[in-house]
C-alpha cells in the first residue's frame, strides 16, 4: 500500500522547549489513525507540522511524496492535498454554508457557477447537511456547524484529512453526529489522521492507535491496544480518560 503521510525522527522545540522528541510513524492511504495522549503530548503540535503550519527542527516529513521541510516545498499543493479541521470551526458568519464551502476552491482552483454549486451539493452529502446548503452558520448547530467544516475541507478534494479534537468544543449530545460523519469518511476509504479524546470511537473507528507521551510514540497497536495497554503510562492514561 502507498504511504500517504511519513514522519521520520521528527524534532520540534518552541524556543529551548523540545514538544516532539524523535516522532516517526507512517499512514497508507485509506488508513484511519487515531493518535490520543495527554493534553501537552505534541498531539496537535505533530498534526501541524505535517501541514508545515509548524516547522521541524530535524527529522523528516513525506506528504504523497512531497518532503514538507523541503525549501522550494509547494506550499499550496500541499496544503490541497491535506486537510485539516480543528476544534474551532471558524465559518465566516456573513457567509451561508454554500459560500462558506466554496471559499477555498474559487480562490485555489478557480471553481465557479454551476461547477461551485455542484461541490458544495456534493460535499454536503457527505456530511449529511443538504438541506442547509443556504443556511448562514448562526442558524446551525454546533455539531451541524462542525459537520460545514468537514464539508469544507472535502471540497479541495484532500489525499488526507486531519481532525484535532474536532469534538472537543461540543455538547455531549452533538458530538456523536459528527463522530458519525467521520466514520463514514473513514469507511469510504479516506487516509486520516485524527487526535481524539474519544476512546470508544478511536477504537471502533481506527485501523490503528498511537498514543503519544511526553513528545514520543509512546505505544502504538491497533485499536484493542486500549484494552490491553503494555506501557504503565498508557494504563494510568486510560484510567484517567474512562
Ligand atoms: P497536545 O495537542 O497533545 O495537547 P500540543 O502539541 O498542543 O499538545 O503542545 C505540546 C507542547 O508544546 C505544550 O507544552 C505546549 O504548551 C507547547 N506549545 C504548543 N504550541 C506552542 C507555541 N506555538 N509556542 C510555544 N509552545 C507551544
Ligand atoms: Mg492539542
Amino acid at each position: 500500500m502507498s504511504v500517504v503521510v511519513k514522519l521520520e525522527d521528527v524534532h520540534k522545540s518552541f524556543g529551548l522547549v523540545e514538544v516532539l522528541r524523535g516522532v516517526s510513524f507512517e499512514v497508507s492511504a485509506g488508513e484511519v489513525v487515531a493518535i490520543i495522549g495527554r493534553s501537552g503530548s505534541g498531539k496537535s503540535t505533530a498534526l501541524r507540522c505535517i501541514n508545515r503550519l509548524e516547522k521541524i527542527q530535524s527529522g523528516s516529513i513525506e506528504v504523497c511524496g512531497r518532503r514538507v521541510e523541503a525549501p522550494d516545498l509547494d506550499l499550496r499543493a500541499l496544503r490541497q492535498d491535506v486537510g485539516i479541521v480543528f476544534q474551532s470551526y471558524n465559518l465566516f458568519p456573513h457567509l451561508t454554508v454554500e459560500e462558506n464551502i466554496v471559499l477555498a476552491p474559487r480562490r485555489v482552483k478557480n471553481v465557479k457557477g454551476a461547477e461551485a454549486h455542484a461541490l458544495a451539493r456534493t460535499a454536503l452529502e457527505q456530511v449529511g447537511l443538504s438541506d442547509k446548503i443556504d443556511a448562514y452558520p448562526e442558524q446551525l448547530s454546533g455539531g451541524q456547524q462542525q459537520r460545514v467544516a468537514i464539508a469544507r475541507s472535502l471540497a479541495m478534494s484532500p489525499k488526507v484529512m486531519l481532525f484535532d479534537e474536532v469534538t472537543s468544543a461540543l455538547d455531549p449530545e452533538l458530538t456523536g453526529e459528527v463522530l458519525r460523519v467521520m466514520e463514514k469518511l473513514a469507511k469510504g476509504g479516506m487516509t486520516m489522521i485524527m487526535v481524539t479524546h474519544e476512546m470508544g470511537f478511536a477504537r471502533r473507528a481506527a485501523d490503528r492507535v498511537i498514543y503519544m507521551h511526553t513528545g514520543k510514540v509512546w505505544e502504538t497497536g491497533t485499536g484493542a491496544m486500549l484494552g490491553s495497554p503494555q506501557t504503565p503510562e498508557l494504563k494510568n492514561f486510560l484510567a484517567n480518560e474512562l
